[in-house]
């Protein structure tokens, strides 16, 4: 399936999946079991261009384009759905925030120096212990500017990359009268004294992508680490979440695709009554719903980059292609699994950690609920 993907775009594919089959599926259920980002991986990506697809070419990045960086992501997601999740969430929130919104010496300050894979990750901090999907009336992490520098108190709460992180990209309160221009983003070094990042949160799956709480205790950054205008923070937030559900939706395919091959070489392989499981009628339309599904799932990914790519609106089309997506990959595992009958729910078989895994997706970066949300206002607004 190649959805008019040009020779470019499909070199690119084909550079990612080896790398992905070579360094990355190979780690996943040890990444898994020992809850240990794949560091080794990782270092690997940065001379291939995985850790600056957001980030312009002058400042080291790749700087592809949307559908190149939704394939990346979707060959990460099916190698390992916590490896996917770490390096989505470095490119779509930490990166890409300040690829769009930084000054140049924010990008060369803080992108070039973790494009190359030498050291850390970009995380972004939404999400606090009170605010989730309401993050203009939740938010409590206030900044206050001091002279020429912003004082930061509040916390977060599941930060993906924050344990790993060069610095993370915090959303917080500049306005104490509420309101869409009440918030702003500021770039926080992990170092930076004040910031404590909790442990590794203990998670159903993708155990090896570090998720933390993180405590702002009278945190002192410069003002001009702050992007954009005081009070474009919501908005900022908005666009840069589009684009990550972009990539939650690519993970969310990769897993299924791997899940699917899993499912079908299984099928052909296992006997009852004296055939494949493949030659049951149950059991064959089973992989063809999955095949359907991934097929749709990826044409919408796809299509919403594709609209980012060309400039145009793309909220509606990449909240449908979250939704579908990542319900699909639910859907898709856990037929593999039954596909599997009680090996599937092994330990030794990787359908239960891939089924972990895609549980999440309809989680983060705004749930199912919040993209129905987005998607019945658009129509309904039309
Ligand atoms: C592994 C993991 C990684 C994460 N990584 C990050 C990260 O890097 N950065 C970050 O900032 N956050 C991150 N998050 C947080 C994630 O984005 C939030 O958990 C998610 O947006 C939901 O917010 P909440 O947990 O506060 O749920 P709530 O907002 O409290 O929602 C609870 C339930 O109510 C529903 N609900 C809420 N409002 C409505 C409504 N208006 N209509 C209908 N239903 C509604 C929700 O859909 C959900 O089912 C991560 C979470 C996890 C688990």
């Amino acid at each position: 399936m190649d959805f008019d993907l040009n020779q470019e775009q499909r070199m690119w594919r084909d550079v990612v999946h080896d790398f992905v089959a070579r360094e990355v599926k190979p780690m996943a259920k040890e990444v898994d079991e020992q809850a240990q980002f794949n560091w080794e991986a990782v270092e690997k990506m940065g001379p291939i261009g995985l850790l600056g697809l957001s980030v312009a070419e002058e400042y080291g990045g790749t700087g592809v384009d949307a559908v190149s960086a939704a394939i990346a992501i979707e060959e990460l997601g099916w190698g390992c759905g916590s490896t996917a999740l770490a390096i989505a969430a470095h490119n779509g929130l930490g990166c890409s925030t300040i690829a769009l919104y930084g000054t140049p010496y924010q990008n060369e300050c803080f992108l070039q120096p973790i494009v190359s894979g030498g050291g850390k990750l970009a995380a972004m901090a939404l999400t606090e212990p009170g605010a989730g999907s309401d993050l203009q009336g939740g938010v409590r992490t206030r900044a206050e500017r001091i002279g020429d520098e912003w004082l930061i108190n509040g916390s977060k709460m599941w930060c993906t990359n924050a344990g790993v992180s060069e610095f993370i990209v915090t959303l917080v309160r500049t306005d104490p009268a509420g309101g869409s221009h009440s918030l702003s983003l500021i770039i926080v070094p992990a170092d930076t004294r004040g910031l404590y990042i909790g442990p590794s949160e203990k998670k159903m799956g993708l155990k090896g992508s570090q998720t933390n709480a993180v405590t702002y205790e009278d945190v002192r950054v410069p003002t001009d680490f702050l992007l954009g205008e005081v009070g474009d923070g919501l908005k900022q937030t908005l666009t840069a979440l589009d684009g990550g559900r972009i990539g939650i939706g690519a993970i969310s395919v990769g897993l299924a695709q791997a899940a699917f091959e899993e499912a079908v070489s299984y099928a052909k392989e296992r006997q009852t009554f004296g055939v494949p499981i493949a030659d049951h009628q149950a059991i064959s339309w089973m992989l063809a719903d999955a095949a359907t599904e991934i097929h749709a799932a990826r044409l919408m990914i796809y299509f919403a980059a594709w609209l980012k790519d060309q400039g145009r609106p793309y909220t509606r089309e990449a909240a449908m292609a979250k939704l579908f997506a990542t319900e699909m990959a639910e859907r898709v595992c856990r037929n593999a699994m039954q596909i599997h009958g009680g090996y599937g729910y092994s330990r030794e078989y990787p359908l239960e950690r891939m089924y972990r895994d895609a549980r999440l997706m309809t989680i983060g970066e705004g749930t199912s609920e919040i993209q129905r949300l987005v998607i019945s206002r658009s129509v309904l607004h039309e």
